[in-house]
């Protein structure tokens, strides 16, 4: 079998893997009462760019074969280190979401009885979920042996990361106030000591 085919095998495990983590969640959540969201359209726009970057773009080129002018051959260096940074991604994903239990929601909301997590991988930095999906994007990247299918989930993430970011931080200080002041100047966003 040829690296470059191992690659897609890889992504397509992670990618079933990844919605098997969050499937008990996202149904508990539907169960769990909102008291404020925050942004509904800017986040629907937001999470459909997720989508299209992390599923539509790669499965697109997997069954059209288009853009095959981009494809190129992989080395079994690159899926390996692919493979590697897409245990840690799905890793924190899982860690992230037992951490933050039925405070989690999928767009910007705030929880009946919210609380602000701040144990676990939490205490590392204030966003692992989404240095999870910064992690997932890069396996992507290193895994399908396409430009288009590669780069697509890391500018949906980045786009999805660098939008959201602020908005969320303003909510949950609006929300929590000294609380999560505080908590923000103990931690980084993403990468523990630096951003
Ligand atoms: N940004 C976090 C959580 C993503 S889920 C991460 O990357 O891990 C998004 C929801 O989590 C938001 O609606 C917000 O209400 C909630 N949230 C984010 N950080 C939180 C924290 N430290 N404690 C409690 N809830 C939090």
């Amino acid at each position: 079998m040829t690296a470059s085919l191992v690659g897609i095998y890889v992504w397509a495990i992670g990618m079933i893997a990844w919605f098997i983590i969050r499937y008990p969640y996202a149904r508990k959540a539907r169960r769990t009462a909102t008291v404020k969201a925050v942004g509904l359209s800017r986040e629907r726009v937001l999470l459909a760019i997720a989508t299209i970057g992390l599923f539509v773009v790669p499965l697109i080129w997997l069954v059209s074969g288009w853009p095959a002018a981009l494809n190129y051959q992989l080395n079994y260096a690159a899926v390996v280190v692919g493979a590697l940074v897409y245990l840690l991604s799905l890793w924190l994903f899982r860690r992230s979401h037992k951490d933050l239990g039925r405070q989690w929601s999928a767009s910007l909301e705030i929880r009946d009885s919210h609380r602000i997590v701040r144990g676990g991988v939490y205490r590392l930095i204030r966003h692992p979920m989404y240095a999870s999906f910064w992690l997932w994007a890069l396996a992507q990247a290193c895994l399908l042996p396409n430009a288009m299918a590669a780069m697509a989930g890391l500018v949906a993430i980045a786009i999805l990361f660098f939008t959201r970011i602020d908005h969320e931080e303003r909510m949950l200080t609006e929300a929590f106030g000294d609380d999560y002041r505080a908590y923000m100047r103990e931690t980084k966003r993403i990468i523990p000591g630096i951003y």
